[in-house]
């Protein structure tokens, strides 16, 4: 349900909605907008009598919202979300490059990744501390030591920071690192760390799960949502077909429906689509033309030797030439690379 208060609506009104919203045991979710301020309800609407609150001072109309999902959706939010960072923003009219290893191996490595990242641009790098690995005697990621060592990079760089939370434990340490939080595809659909996530004060980057349906990722950022966390960025990064050419299937035709259905960014992982270095560029240049907010690029100063996802890392030159290749496609797009 979306209360939508009249132009000239006093602060005082909308406190007043606010708590005959609480009183009902819902949650209320102030929507500011350009014109007038919207509140969002979410909880069990069911037993609400709609008229309540629509007889109250300065409420304009209640609009029900009919999908599943609420807060993450276009009915109740109709503009684009721009989500920031210190760095920089997600959101529409740009296209926002989020790039680096796989995982965090040493403190070298990633000093070199984001000064070359600077370099070019570039003002987010992402790298895992945590890796949920398929087997078990894969390299896990340096955990705290990975941490730490991102955090220093960022002090001397400035570049911002994405890396992945993969459980509840870390929640505190990791939050403190980044400046966007991962949701790995394989943790879509784990409550209890999108609830933790949505306790926190910096924004996440919800991967899309291997067989997830739009709608259920579309629950997933719904669950980050109503914890009072809107800052959430969707990313497609392939999902799992009858399909064997690619390591996944990079499901591009989201893209469009997401952007009806959600106000929220959304991001393309070719790396991972993929699984393959050559095919990174052609997949990065369709996700900018088909609406991609941003570009999460897996990039390694010696690919051939990382410890994680080295076959689908670019190397340094191959990275510069790509992102030449999106600025050129940027422009009759009327899109920004940042
Ligand atoms: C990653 O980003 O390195 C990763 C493990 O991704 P995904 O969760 O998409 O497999
Ligand atoms: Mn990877």
């Amino acid at each position: 349900m979306l209360v939508v208060m009249q132009r000239d609506a006093t602060p005082s009104q909308i406190e007043d909605v606010l708590a005959a919203i609480r009183q009902m045991n819902l949650t209320p979710h102030p929507l500011p907008g350009a014109t007038r301020t919207a509140i969002g309800i979410t909880g069990n609407i069911g037993a609400v009598d709609p008229r309540t609150l629509e007889v109250l001072p300065g409420v304009m109309e209640l609009i029900r919202v009919t999908k599943p999902y609420k807060l993450a959706s276009r009915e109740m939010h109709r503009e684009d979300t721009v989500v920031k960072t210190p760095q920089t923003v997600v959101g529409p009219g740009t296209c926002t490059i989020i790039a680096g290893p796989c995982s965090v191996e040493n403190e070298a490595m990633i000093q070199k990744t984001a000064e070359f990242l600077v370099e070019n641009g570039v003002k987010l790098m992402r790298a895992g501390a945590y890796k949920p690995r398929t087997s078990p005697y894969a390299f896990q990621g340096m955990g705290r030591e990975g941490l730490d060592i991102l955090a220093r990079v960022r002090k001397r760089t400035g570049i911002g920071i994405v890396t992945e939370l993969m459980d509840t434990d870390n929640a505190d340490a990791v939050e403190e690192a980044a400046d966007i939080i991962q949701i790995g595809t394989r943790n879509m659909q784990n409550f209890s760390l999108l609830k933790r996530v949505a306790q926190a004060r910096k924004p996440v980057l919800l991967k899309r799960g291997l067989s997830a349906t739009l709608e259920e990722w579309l629950m997933a950022a719904e669950y980050v949502m109503a914890g009072g966390n809107y800052n959430v960025i969707l990313c497609e990064r392939g999902v799992r077909t009858f399909s064997d050419h690619s390591r996944n299937t990079l499901d591009l035709s989201v893209i469009p429906p997401a952007k009806t259905l959600s106000h929220l960014p959304i991001v393309v992982d070719p790396s991972h689509g993929t699984g393959k270095r050559d095919y990174v560029p052609a997949m990065s240049l369709a996700s900018l033309a088909g609406g991609a907010d941003g570009l999460l690029i897996e990039v390694h100063p010696d690919p051939d030797h990382a410890m994680s996802d080295g076959a689908q890392s670019l190397t340094f030159p191959a990275f510069v030439k790509l992102l030449e290749s999106l600025r050129k496609l940027a422009v009759p797009l009327g899109r920004t690379i940042v």
